[in-house]
C-alpha cells in the first residue's frame, strides 16, 4: 500500500518534470530573439563603475545603463549584435589597445591609444552634461580659481577641463567616497561629474547635504573609440548610420528611464544613516524581549524549584511540616529568637497500627488530618509543627503559662482522644508526648535531632509506663522556662499596675550616724510567682532584651519620690541602677536622664547614677563616654560592685567616676578572712591615694563597720544599718531621723 503510493508520486514528478522541460523548448527561441540582435557580433567594451550609464546588474550580472541602450541600438540600426563587456585594462586609452574589443565606449573626442596608435570616433550618441556638486548650497568662487575634485577614471573629462580652464587645480581620487570625504574636508570646492552619475549617486543618504549646482560647467561628446584600422574605420561607418537613427524622442525616453529609476541600492551602512535610531530602538527592544524572556525562563525554574522544595519541605497528607521542614524552621526560629524559652515535644499514638486496620486506613487519615489542624490552630507564626512519620507528630512551642497547657488540652488533644467515640464508635485515642525543654546551650549549637530524641526518650517512658499522657525529658528545666516565660509575660502589666516597686536601702555616715543617701533597689509582687528578688528577675529581662523598659519606670518613679520630697522640704539623693543593656550607641541615656530631672525639678545631684565595674571592662570605650556625658550635665557616676571584676586597678585610672562602691560581699566572700581584711584593707589605702571617694556596701556587722571605719571608709550601706525598705518606712526613718 505505502510502496504503491510512492510509485504514484514519482510518475506525477516525472511527468511535471516533461512538461517543464517542454514548455522551456518552446519559449526558449523566443527569449533569445528578444535577448539578442542577431547579426554580426560586435564586441564593446565599457567601464562598469559609472551607473546609470553603465552598470552591472546585482543579480544578473548583465551590463546595463544609458550608454548600453544607446549603443545597442545604434550598432542593431548598424546590423551588429552588440555583445558588452567590462573594461578590465585600468583605462579607457590603454582598453584601445586591447584587441579583445571591437569598439570602447565612452569617448569625447579622438585620442591616441595608451601605446600611441591612432584612434578614431563615432558621432555622439548623446550630450553628457558635467556639474559641480558643493557641499551644501554655497557660492562657488571664480571658475578659474577653484580646487575640482573628480574621478581618476575620468580621464578623458580631466583633459578637456584642462584645455577649457588652464588655471583650475583639479585632483583625482580613486572612488566617490574618497572624493566626498575631501570635499568634506575643505581639500577641494566642488566635485565634478556628469549630472546622470550624480543624479545616482547623490541618492546615498550620506551625501543628502551634497547640492547640485545648477548651471553646467561643460558637456562632453558621448563617442565610440577603435583603432584607425581598416576594419575600424568600417565599424565606425556602420554605427554611424545607426547612430543617426537613434531620433530625440527615443534618446530621452531612454535618458528619462535609467536616470529616474531607483536603482541605488542601500548598504549597511546607508540603512544606519537613514534609521539608525529606529534600528538602535529595534536593537533595544529585541534585547529588552531577550531579558525579559530570560527573566521570565528564571522565574518558571525559580518557582519550579520552590514547588519542589515546598514538596520536600510539606507532609502532604496533613500539611504539617516533613521532618526536612521542621528540621529547617526550627532552626531559623532559634536563631531569630534565641531569648524565648521553648520546648519541643514528640507525640505518638498508642496502637495506631491496630486504630489502622480496624477501623481503616482512611479512618486513620482522617484522625491524623484532624490532629494536624486542630493543633495548627493553637500555633503562633514561631512555632512549628512536623509529621516525622506515620502518627508521630513533633510541636516546637513556647513554654507558656500553666492556663495555655490546659487550653490547649482542651482544644488539641480532648478532639484527638474523643476523634472515633464522638462518630459513635468505642476507641480511645491516646497520646503519648514526651517533652523536652530547650537548654542555653541548644540555642547557641542547634541540633534538632539530637533534641528531637531526647524528647522520644521521655515519649519512650509514658508509652512503657502505661500512666500518664506526657513526661518531661528535664522536667525541672521547664519550671525555669516557665518561670522565665511568666516573668517576660507579665512586665507589661506589672509596669502598669504596680506590682514592681522601688524600695529604698539608705546609706550612712558611720562616723556621723547620718543618713546620706540611698539606693534604689526594684521588688515585683508578681500575681502567680510571688515576691520576686531583682536576682532573678534581672538577668532574665536583661536577655530577653527589656530590661529598659524596667529601668525606665524605676528611674522615673525615684525622680518622682524626689520631686515630692523636694516639695516637703528635704532634698535627699538616691543612687539608680543602670544596667548594662541600657547604654547602647544608639540610645541617648545621659539626654534621658537630664529631661527626667528637669521633668521633675531636681538637680542632677541628687541623682547618683551606679554603672557596674563589669560593663566597664565589656565596653570601655562606650560607657567611658556615657560617664563623661552624665558628669557633663551634673550627674554624680558611681562604679558599682567594685571588687567583682577582674581588671579593677586598671579601670581605676581610665574612668572618670564620682565614687566607687566597693562590695563586701565579693570582697570577704570566700577563703581566709584575715586575707580578705587585708585585701579590703590595700583596696581603701589606693582610693585614698589616687583620691577617689568611697563606699561600702553589704556591711552586716558591727566588726565589718568598726573595720572599715578604722581604714577610714565612713560611707556604708547593708543590712547592718537597713535593709531595702518600701517607700513609707523609708521615709518614716528619713523623718525620725529629722526629728533627732
Ligand atoms: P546591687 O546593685 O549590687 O544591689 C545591692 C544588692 O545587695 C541588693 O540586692 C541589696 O538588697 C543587697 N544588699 C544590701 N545590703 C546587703 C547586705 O548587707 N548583705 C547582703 N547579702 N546583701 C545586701 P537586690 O536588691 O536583690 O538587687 C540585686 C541586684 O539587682 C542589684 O545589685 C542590682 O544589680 C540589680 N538591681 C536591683 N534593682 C535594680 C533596678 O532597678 N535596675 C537594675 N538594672 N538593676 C537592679
Ligand atoms: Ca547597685
Ligand atoms: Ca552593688
Amino acid at each position: 500500500m505505502k510502496t504503491g503510493k510512492k510509485q504514484q508520486h514519482i510518475r506525477l514528478a516525472t511527468m511535471l518534470l516533461c512538461a517543464v522541460l517542454l514548455f522551456s523548448a518552446a519559449i526558449m527561441p523566443i527569449a533569445c530573439a528578444q535577448g539578442e540582435t542577431p547579426g554580426e557580433l560586435l564586441t564593446v567594451g565599457v567601464p562598469v563603475d559609472r551607473c546609470p550609464i553603465f552598470y552591472q546588474d546585482a543579480a544578473t550580472g548583465a551590463i546595463m545603463g544609458i550608454g548600453v541602450e544607446l549603443m545597442r541600438f545604434a550598432a542593431a540600426e548598424a546590423g551588429y549584435a552588440a555583445s558588452f563587456r567590462p573594461i578590465t585594462d585600468g583605462t579607457l586609452k590603454s582598453a584601445l589597445d586591447n584587441p579583445a574589443y571591437d569598439v570602447i565606449l565612452p569617448f569625447g573626442s579622438a585620442i591616441p591609444s595608451a601605446a600611441g596608435k591612432p584612434t578614431l570616433v563615432s558621432d555622439n550618441l548623446m550630450q553628457t552634461p558635467f556639474t559641480f556638486v558643493t557641499e551644501g548650497s554655497r557660492e562657488l568662487p571664480d571658475i578659474n580659481a577653484l580646487h575640482v575634485g573628480m574621478l581618476r577614471s575620468l580621464g578623458g573629462a580631466v583633459e578637456t577641463l584642462h584645455q577649457l580652464y588652464p588655471d583650475m587645480q583639479i585632483m583625482s581620487y580613486e572612488t566617490m567616497a574618497d572624493s566626498v570625504k575631501a570635499l568634506r574636508a575643505g581639500e577641494v570646492n566642488a566635485l565634478l561629474h556628469n549630472s546622470f552619475v550624480w543624479s545616482y549617486v547623490l541618492q546615498k543618504p550620506a551625501y543628502e547635504d551634497l547640492v547640485v549646482q545648477p548651471s553646467t560647467v561643460f558637456s562632453m561628446d558621448f563617442r565610440a573609440g577603435t583603432p584607425d584600422t581598416e576594419r575600424g574605420r568600417e565599424i565606425i561607418e556602420r554605427l554611424n548610420g545607426g547612430i543617426a537613427a537613434i531620433n530625440d524622442t527615443r534618446r530621452q525616453a531612454i535618458i528619462l528611464d535609467y536616470t529616474s529609476k531607483k536603482l541605488y541600492k542601500y548598504d549597511f551602512s546607508d540603512y544606519l544613516h537613514e534609521f539608525g535610531l529606529v534600528y538602535v530602538l529595534a536593537a533595544l527592544l529585541l534585547a529588552a524581549v531577550i531579558v525579559i524572556a530570560l527573566q521570565q525562563i528564571k522565574a518558571v525554574r525559580r518557582e519550579e524549584e520552590q514547588k519542589r522544595q515546598l514538596m520536600l519541605d510539606y507532609d502532604p497528607l496533613t500539611g504539617a511540616l516533613s521532618m526536612t521542614g521542621f528540621r529547617k524552621r526550627v532552626e531559623e526560629l532559634l536563631h531569630a529568637h534565641p531569648d524565648s524559652a521553648y520546648c519541643l515535644s514528640y507525640n505518638n499514638i498508642r496502637g495506631f497500627k491496630f486504630i489502622n486496620d480496624s477501623l481503616g486506613r482512611s479512618a486513620g487519615d482522617d484522625l491524623l488530618r484532624m490532629w494536624a489542624k486542630k493543633t495548627m490552630e493553637t500555633l503562633t507564626e514561631e512555632e512549628a509543627l512536623g509529621r516525622i512519620t506515620a502518627d508521630h507528630f513533633v510541636v516546637l512551642r513556647h513554654i507558656s503559662g500553666e492556663e495555655q497547657v490546659r487550653e490547649d488540652e482542651k482544644r488539641v488533644f480532648e478532639p484527638v482522644q474523643n476523634f472515633f467515640i464522638n462518630q459513635g464508635k468505642e476507641n480511645r485515642v491516646q497520646i503519648c508526648s514526651g517533652i523536652y525543654v530547650l537548654t542555653p546551650k541548644d540555642y547557641r549549637i542547634i541540633d534538632v535531632d539530637h533534641m528531637l530524641d531526647l524528647a522520644r526518650v521521655a515519649e519512650k517512658r509514658v508509652r512503657e509506663s502505661r500512666s500518664g499522657d506526657y513526661a518531661f525529658y528535664n522536667p525541672d528545666q521547664w519550671e525555669k522556662g516557665k518561670r522565665i516565660s511568666n516573668i517576660i509575660n507579665y512586665l507589661p502589666k506589672a509596669l502598669q499596675t504596680g506590682d514592681i516597686q522601688v524600695f529604698y536601702q539608705p546609706q550612712v555616715n558611720y562616723e556621723t550616724g547620718v543618713i546620706t543617701g540611698a539606693e534604689a533597689l526594684c521588688r515585683w509582687d508578681h500575681t502567680k510567682l510571688g515576691w520576686l528578688r531583682p536576682d532573678e528577675f534581672i538577668s532574665t529581662l536583661e536577655d530577653a532584651g527589656l530590661i529598659y523598659d524596667l529601668d525606665c519606670y524605676v528611674w522615673e518613679t525615684v525622680c518622682r519620690d524626689l520631686q515630692r520630697w523636694n516639695e516637703q522640704g528635704s532634698r535627699r539623693f538616691v543612687s539608680v541602677n543602670v544596667s548594662r543593656g541600657d547604654i547602647r550607641e544608639d540610645r541617648d541615656m545621659p539626654g534621658h536622664f537630664y529631661n527626667l530631672v528637669q521633668k521633675h525639678g531636681l538637680t542632677p545631684d541628687q541623682l547618683r547614677i551606679e554603672i557596674t565595674e563589669t560593663a566597664y571592662v565589656e565596653s570601655p570605650e562606650l560607657l567611658i563616654g556615657t560617664t563623661e556625658k552624665l558628669r557633663a550635665y551634673g550627674f554624680h557616676v558611681e562604679m558599682d560592685d567594685f571588687g567583682s571584676g577582674y581588671s579593677s586597678l586598671h579601670m581605676l585610672k581610665e574612668v572618670p567616676v564620682d565614687r566607687i562602691k566597693l562590695d563586701l560581699h565579693f570582697l570577704t566572700e570566700s577563703g581566709d578572712p584575715k586575707k580578705s581584711r587585708t585585701i579590703v584593707s590595700c583596696m581603701i589605702q589606693m582610693m585614698q591615694l589616687l583620691g577617689l571617694r568611697l563606699i561600702a556596701e553589704g556591711v552586716e556587722t558591727a566588726e565589718q563597720a568598726d573595720f572599715l571605719k578604722s581604714k577610714g571608709c565612713v560611707e556604708m550601706q547593708g543590712y547592718y544599718f537597713y535593709k531595702p525598705l518600701p517607700v513609707r518606712e523609708f521615709e518614716r526613718i528619713m523623718e525620725e531621723q529629722k526629728g533627732k
